[in-house]
């Protein structure tokens, strides 16, 4: 599965924007607010019951905003499964699978594959 291995991971802090390139040659960007939204620890899904390996649709209609909750401070990789993000406001239990993280690609194609691009008509 290298595909789903990041090549590379950029954060940058004046664009709020988190840039990952895929084994497959792929690469998405994320804002800062889209993966807080989409945290997947189990305090930010509502408890165990809702835990899915998807992100939720409703993620990538959210505003894009600039709050304590979306500043990045810190990133980790969790054993070289995953990333591990660390917010300003002291929130750091979010464990980003690359599969989870792959889902979460906010690009047109992705969003068309993965069935949850808003309307098409
Ligand atoms: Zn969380
Ligand atoms: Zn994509």
């Amino acid at each position: 599965m290298d595909a789903l291995r990041p090549t590379s991971i950029t954060a940058n802090r004046q664009t709020r924007e988190l840039t990952i390139s895929w084994g497959d040659g792929h690469q998405s960007v994320y804002s800062f607010a889209l993966l807080r939204h989409a945290c997947p620890c189990a305090e930010c899904r509502g408890g165990h019951d809702y835990m899915r390996s998807d992100p939720d649709p409703e993620v990538f209609a959210m505003p894009d905003e600039d709050t304590p909750a979306t500043r990045l401070v810190n990133l980790q990789e969790g054993g070289s499964y995953a990333l591990s993000p660390e917010w300003e406001d002291g929130h750091h239990f979010g464990i980003y699978t690359w599969s989870y993280l792959r889902l979460l690609c906010p690009c047109e194609s992705c969003r068309f594959a993965n069935g949850t691009a808003g309307d098409l008509t």
